[in-house]
């Protein structure tokens, strides 16, 4: 819990740092944007205007690229404290897997969800819980590019609710699992390497913890705990 916390709190410098340059940036990416729409509308009236459309798409695909980028940064430096509420835990996880089932269903993934009976509940703010088990499924969809299963499962202990998420794509290569959950840490050539720094905070700031392992069968399980509802803090 401690590595959480300093890792929360290295994430809210960082997240400042990135939220005052993306403040900066965005002014005048906009403004190329809209001089870009400009001469994309000239340009199309133009005869012979064929190559400098290519040209035109292709810096019109990095601007959006970067605002794209822009706004994720924001958001981390912007998400504020989570409200917390008494939540059945599975029906949360439920309502958020019928919502990522269509984007699964179109990369040939197959989801399922496993709970006992106990049904713990939690206290959570469920936007921000929903962030952190899209982020997870995320990549474990594009971990997964030639299809594959997804299993979140969900389970009471003594003292906390456990979620995990398990995959079966390539796992996670052993010396690299320490870093994965680092901001900016990323092995995809278009990736942001926020998604799981992002995760371990929303988790950390509800008093809860993540890791992750390798399973047995390959692939790679995603561990959450969150207190139950009724319990203390312990953050
Ligand atoms: P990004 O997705 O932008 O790369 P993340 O913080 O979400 O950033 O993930 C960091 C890195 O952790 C990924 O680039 C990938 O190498 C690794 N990773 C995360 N989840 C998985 C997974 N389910 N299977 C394999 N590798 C993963
Ligand atoms: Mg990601």
């Amino acid at each position: 819990a401690r590595a959480d916390l300093v890792q929360a709190e290295r994430l809210t410098t960082i997240g400042k740092m990135a939220a005052h340059i993306t403040h900066e940036i965005r002014n005048p990416l906009s403004s190329i944007g809209l001089n870009l729409e400009l001469l994309e509308e000239e340009i199309a009236r133009m005869q012979e205007g064929r190559e400098s459309s290519q040209l035109l798409s292709a810096i019109r695909a990095e601007v959006d690229r970067l605002s794209r980028i822009a706004e994720q940064y924001l958001s981390v430096a912007r998400r504020p404290r989570p409200q917390l509420e008494p939540e059945r835990l599975q029906d949360l996880v439920e309502e958020f897997t019928a919502f990522v089932l269509p984007e699964l269903q179109r990369s040939q993934i197959t989801l399922r969800v496993e709970a006992d009976a106990s049904a713990p509940e939690v206290r959570v703010d469920e936007a921000q819980l929903r962030q952190a088990l899209l982020n997870l499924v995320r990549n474990a969809r594009e971990a997964m590019s030639n299809g594959g299963t997804i299993v979140i499962a969900i389970h009471q202990r003594d003292d906390s609710a456990e979620i995990t998420i398990d995959d079966t794509g390539p796992g996670i290569p052993e010396e690299l699992r320490a870093s994965v959950f680092d901001p900016f840490f990323t092995t995809k050539q278009r990736g942001t390497g926020l998604g799981l720094a992002v995760t371990r905070d929303i988790i950390a700031s509800h008093g809860g913890t993540i890791t992750c392992e390798a399973r047995e069968t390959g692939g790679t399980r995603f561990r959450i705990t969150l207190p139950l509802n009724g319990q203390a803090l312990s953050a």
